[in-house]
């Protein structure tokens, strides 16, 4: 997707597992020692990686540890699976040419017959990679030609939407090589079928088959990407430091799209050069094991209110920051010093933990901003995310810039979802430490429905936008539509503060998502390579499991999606009914607050028993999404409303054509194959009624039954590129106009 020097990649790879993790002893400095004593190479920059088998399983703790061959040294890790008490094994060696091989524990029992290996490796990596240089020189004139016509666009504000046709159009990515592509359907260990408890049949101790498929590697996944492969990255001859403070951060710390979303930018920016950090609260529901780097970075104190008999009061909260890197992304974790007195931010999941959220952000927020200044930071650009982090807006102007060290920030806001806006009272917003008086006013925070009611109240969101220099929404069209009053309350102030406010599309990480690297797959593929043959493994892979019919000819509908009525639930319902009755298979994976009618459904009709043609799994499962991607003929999103959504865009990274309602995103994204034979790259219905998704249903159905069409639209959406790159560049801009 974008670039950095090879070198840096190399240095990553031998300083993650250096200083990541525990056990690794001596490692530090042994390696240090090493890449000094090979000064002969640097100038090369070649980096080869073979992945063979460096994909491990759920891990809960990590080893690193170090041999020495001669004058060679093999890194080792090791991590054990608690649960299933099963040890699997990776090495990497890096040899003396500046060449990085990684290859499997189990394929070698001496070093002569290491280095054979290493040898036989690097001859399939080198052929490899002429291959994919092959495939990528295609997709290169492609995209030089697609750019050439595509320098007159408009750019992506409110005021200047894209036309649909053009977003789709211009920008392609090719495939590449692939990592499992098994020469036979033996090669593939297939699962056994779930039993309504999830288990194996007959295995009732072991895990579900998705949560055994081996796990992506974080040092491949987020390393940044090499030169080579990242054509077009614009590198930034003004960097600047931004400053992200969120909720939200995938992979860990990921509910929703918001997750996905700081991640693919910050990992985006940085690519583009600038210095990105990410604050994050440090949930008591993250696993430590998973932060790379992690360190305890400084204590210090923010002020927190609180009523005292009858008095507020301002206290010290003492605050510990770790550093970090979470997904590719440089992480500062905050969280109160003192654990056993404090709740914020416990419980076992990132939101409905046993804090209270309101209390929780707002000191978040307060703690955000004494670490910017306390720090010596200094950023060019903060920039906030969602209701949870407003207050850092309106503390900054008021209490901080021109007070503090922090004076040349301007503030950014990106608001992912209209739906939860932070409604606050005066003395909610006293957590901060400041009397919540001060924005309650119409000019500031007030939330004007509240006027006359006792008490008047605040909207956070309000407050977030007043403060900002600049407010972005999503996509242009989710911006459009709130402008045109489909926002609430928020419509009304986003028009008064129109002049800052514009819609950038999303992105997707191409890296993260990524079929054919996916280790969660049983077989890879990348359009122009094997992506008919080797998804139809992946869809009868995902039929043995769930326990459907094996069944190549039935169209394969999937949805994955929060469960809740923005997301369109009785069209969800409505989809799932209608496939067993007209013979396709429909799988959903989702969960949140309107699941319960998909719950029953999943224990009744559709229960393992009584149906083999769909199957509700109401759960959260990254690995299980991957597989249902890389599974599907199509992936639903009908939502009533839809920001930008990412689910349609990861589903044509992954071959699957999106059937989608056109509201917000969606309409940006997906261009409908029966309207326009040309661009076509999925299915779209406006009404939001049972016949206007039946009757798109059944359009999708037809094209699915010509199969030589069907095989050609695969290829094309998923040669669609939604990658960070374009949005990347437009938040550069933004970042710039400041
Ligand atoms: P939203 O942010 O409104 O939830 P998006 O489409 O922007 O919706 O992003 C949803 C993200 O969350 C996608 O990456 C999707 O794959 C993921 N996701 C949603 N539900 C689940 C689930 N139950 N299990 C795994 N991933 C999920």
């Amino acid at each position: 997707m974008a670039t950095t020097a090879s070198k840096a990649s190399c240095e990553n790879f031998i300083g993650r597992r250096r200083t990541g993790g525990g056990g690794g002893g001596g490692g530090a400095s042994m390696a240090m020692r090493r890449r000094n004593n090979t000064n002969n190479t640097s100038s090369k920059k070649k980096k080869i990686i073979v992945t063979r088998a460096s994909s491990l399983p759920t891990s809960s703790s990590a080893t690193r540890w170090e041999e020495e061959f001669g004058n060679e040294k093999i890194f080792y890790r090791t991590r054990m699976t608690t649960k299933i008490q099963r040890q699997q094994r990776s090495s990497s060696h890096r040899a003396g040419d500046g060449v990085v091989v990684r290859a499997s524990r189990e394929e070698w029992a001496s070093r002569e017959e290491l280095l054979e290996e290493i040898e036989r490796l690097k001859a399939e990596n080198a052929e490899l990679k002429m291959l994919r240089a092959q495939l990528e020189d295609v997709g290169t004139d492609d995209k030089e030609e697609e750019e050439e016509e595509e320098e007159d666009e408009p750019t992506t504000t409110a005021a200047k939407t894209k036309s649909k046709k053009n977003t789709t159009k211009k920008r392609t990515v090719s495939g590449g090589a692939l990592r499992t592509d098994p020469k036979s359907e033996s090669e593939i260990e297939w699962p056994l079928p779930i039993t309504t408890e999830g288990c194996p049949v007959g295995e009732e101790d072991k895990k579900p088959f998705w949560e055994t498929r081996p796990k992506n590697d974080p040092d491949e996944l987020f390393s940044l990407p090499d030169d080579e492969e990242g054509k077009t990255t614009k590198k930034t001859s003004r960097p600047k430091k931004i400053s992200h403070v969120t909720a939200e951060l995938a992979p860990l710390a990921k509910v929703g799209g918001l997750g996905d979303v700081t991640q693919g930018l910050g990992r985006a920016m940085k690519m583009q050069g600038h210095d990105v950090q990410v604050i994050l609260p440090f949930y008591q529901s993250l696993d430590a094991n998973e932060i790379f780097d992690l360190k305890h970075v400084m204590d210090f104190d923010v002020p927190k209110g609180m009523k005292w008999d009858g008095e507020n009061v301002v206290s010290m909260m003492k605050t510990s920051a770790y550093s970090g890197n979470i997904g590719g992304c440089d992480v500062i974790l905050l969280k109160p010093h003192d654990d056993m007195n404090s709740n914020i931010f416990k419980g076992g999941a990132i939101y409905g933990g046993s804090y209270n959220e309101l209390e929780a952000y707002l000191y978040f927020s307060r703690a955000s901003l004494e670490f910017l200044d306390k720090s010596g930071r200094d950023p060019d650009v903060i920039h906030v995310h969602e209701w949870q982090t407003c207050a850092v807006p309106m503390l900054y102007w008021e209490e901080y810039h021109g007070k503090t060290s922090l004076n040349k920030a301007k503030i950014v806001m990106t608001i992912h979802n209209l739906d939860n806006t932070g409604e606050c009272r005066e003395e909610e917003f006293f957590a901060t430490g400041v009397d919540g008086a001060k924005f309650n006013v119409i000019e500031k925070a007030l939330d004007e429905r509240t006027i006359g009611h006792n008490p008047e109240r605040m909207c956070l969101m309000k407050g977030g936008v007043v403060y900002s220099n600049k407010v972005t929404t999503v996509s242009p069209t989710y911006a459009k539509e709130t402008l045109d009053g489909n926002g609430g309350f928020m419509s009304q102030i986003l028009k008064a503060n129109q002049d800052k406010f514009s819609g950038i599309l999303n992105g997707i990480d191409y890296q993260l998502w990524n079929p054919a690297l996916d280790a969660t797959l049983p077989a890879n593929f990348a359009p122009g390579n094997k992506m008919t043959e080797n998804k139809k493994l992946c869809k009868k892979y995902l039929q043995i499991g769930l326990g459907l019919d094996v069944d190549e000819t039935k169209p394969l509908i999937v949805c994955i999606s929060r469960l809740v009525p923005q997301k369109g639930i009785h069209l969800i319902e409505r989809a799932v009914t209608q496939s067993e009755k007209n013979g396709n298979q429909f799988v959903l994976l989702g969960s949140g607050h309107s699941d319960g009618g998909f719950k029953r459904m999943a224990n009744e009709e559709f229960s393992q028993a009584n149906s083999t043609n769909v199957r509700l799994m109401i759960t959260y499962s990254d690995a299980l999404s991957r597989l249902m991607y890389a599974a599907a003929d199509f992936v639903l999103v009908p939502s009533m409303f839809e920001p930008c959504g990412l689910t349609q865009m990861i589903a044509m990274r992954y071959g699957a054509l999106p059937i989608v309602r056109s509201t917000g995103g969606l309409a940006d994204t997906v261009i409908d194959c029966d309207s326009d034979s040309e661009n076509g790259n999925g299915f779209v219905f406006y009404g939001a009624d049972d016949q206007s998704l039946d009757e798109c249903i059944q359009r999708a159905n037809k094209t699915f039954k010509d199969r030589k069409k069907f095989h050609e639209l695969q290829e094309r959406v998923a040669r669609v590129d939604y990658g960070w790159e374009a949005s990347g560049n437009v938040y550069a801009e933004l970042y710039e106009s400041l």
